[in-house]
């Protein structure tokens, strides 16, 4: 057998999640085999493996639009790219909430033989009039511009709200695209060369990643073991069966009909991306990596990888979308509320946009979640059982947003007329951009 070291990086990821899955349960509780100390050791391991990973963000975000819109030989128009990248994130979130609707309506995961499920799962509260009412989409949008513009940019980044940092790249690149003289060529070629040290070590974190992504695993089976959800089951199946629709049939169709691009390959190439965005859920701690294999391993340039992956990694959330609508029918459903058409399509709505203003950390859609619910009258009391089930929900939607946005940028960078984008194996390239020392 080949030394393990040498193994693809993402087997090494595959299997180190796949041990820290069979090793976290032993570790479990007051009866576990190894001690609870182990267990703890094990979540700070993990954990100091995903700040390595989240402190690269910030730069990276910035350094990677600006040089992205200054690369040579790029300063044509943007407008094209901009609106492509808008209208492909908006069409594939709708397609993605409309799936969900539709599914939610036919397994109707919050009845049991027709009968809602409320009490026989012991919630108690009964909902109140429902009372949809459009003026939270109002309250959505301003919120989102407020975080769109912040009046502080280095406390809005500190809180981890992501969009003022990419609308002040965006302006300080366009900025600097209007310049010229040296001034400008020593700003360039500033941030492109940043842009490429938090690549490299992003590579260099990686390396860990399998040791990160064991202890993350281990830790968090240890916590949560793999207790059967019961009624939720149905739930669960909802959500994974939309999520996969998603990411095995839409997003593979866009790439072959759009991209023209095999699916195949970029599934290869984005493994990585994919896996981290599992073990992490997290699709902002996972920009970086997502990042690197796009450009590395798929081929796309670095000005579209820069351009379109930022802003997929804060605002397009197709998993979360997805999560959001179901819960919300989910939890109608429990209590035997039968929502209009029009009322549905409010969902829809509202998923979407509040899709675009959750931050790419674990669990950030339950907020938006309770805020729909409370919109449209419906008791909050069923998310403490969506909570109890979210992890491996959260794990599965994050990899579906990490790869709509990949997908995305492939399709951007066609449309734009690149022509190298998966000609060659992944693991090719890679390794020989490496030889090259690239
Ligand atoms: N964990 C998700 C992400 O980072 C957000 C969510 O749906 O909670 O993409």
């Amino acid at each position: 057998m080949r030394n393990p070291l040498r193994w693809p990086s993402h087997i090494q990821i595959l299997v180190a999640l796949i041990s820290g899955a069979a090793v976290g349960p032993l570790l479990a509780g007051e009866q576990g085999l190894i001690g609870p100390a182990l267990g703890e050791g094990l979540a700070q391991v993990g954990q100091l493996f995903l700040s390595a990973l989240k402190m690269l963000v910030i730069p990276l975000i910035m350094a990677s639009i600006i040089a992205g819109l200054n690369q040579e030989g790029s300063r044509s128009p943007l407008g094209r790219m901009g609106w492509t990248t808008l209208v492909f994130y908006i069409a594939t979130g709708l397609i993605a909430v409309t799936v969900a609707i539709v599914l939610a309506n036919w397994i109707r995961p919050g009845e049991l033989n027709g009968v809602p499920l409320a009490a026989q799962i012991g919630l108690q509260t009964l909902p109140g009039d429902l009372d949809p009412t459009l003026l939270s989409g109002q309250q959505h949008i301003a919120l989102f511009l407020q975080r769109l513009v912040p009046s502080n940019l280095v406390e809005a980044a500190v809180e981890g709200q992501l969009l003022g940092l990419i609308l002040f790249s965006l302006l300080f690149g366009l900025a600097l695209r209007r310049l010229h003289g040296a001034a400008a060529e020593t700003q360039v070629r500033f941030w492109t060369g940043l842009n490429q040290v938090m690549l490299a070590i992003t590579d260099g974190i990686m390396r860990l990643a399998p040791v990160g992504i064991f202890a993350l695993i281990a830790a968090m089976t240890a916590r949560t073991g793999f207790s059967a959800a019961g009624p939720l089951l149905w739930f669960m199946a909802t959500v994974m069966a939309g999520l996969l629709i998603h990411l095995m049939v839409t997003l593979p169709l866009l790439l072959r009909w759009i991209a023209r691009v095999p699916p195949r390959r970029h599934f290869q190439a984005m493994m990585p991306a994919l896996l981290m965005a599992f073990s992490t859920s997290s699709s902002a701690a996972t920009l970086p990596v997502t990042m690197d294999c796009l450009e590395r391993r798929a081929g796309v340039s670095r000005r579209t990888a820069g351009f379109v992956l930022p802003l997929g990694a804060t605002v397009n959330m197709d998993g979360t979308a997805l999560f959001e609508c179901v819960v919300v029918l989910f939890v109608a459903q429990l209590y035997g509320i039968d929502l209009t058409l029009a009322q549905q399509a409010l969902v829809l709505a509202v998923a979407l946009l509040t899709s675009f203003g959750v931050a790419g950390i674990p669990s950030a859609s339950l907020v938006s979640i309770a805020m729909i619910l409370s919109v449209l009258g419906l008791p909050l009391e069923a998310l403490g059982l969506v909570l109890g089930v979210d992890r491996i929900l959260d794990m599965s939607r994050t990899a579906v947003n990490v790869f709509g946005d990949t997908v995305g940028a492939v399709v951007v960078a066609r449309l734009e007329g690149e022509q190298e984008i998966l000609i060659e194996s992944p693991d090719v390239r890679e390794h020989r951009l490496r030889e090259q020392g690239d």
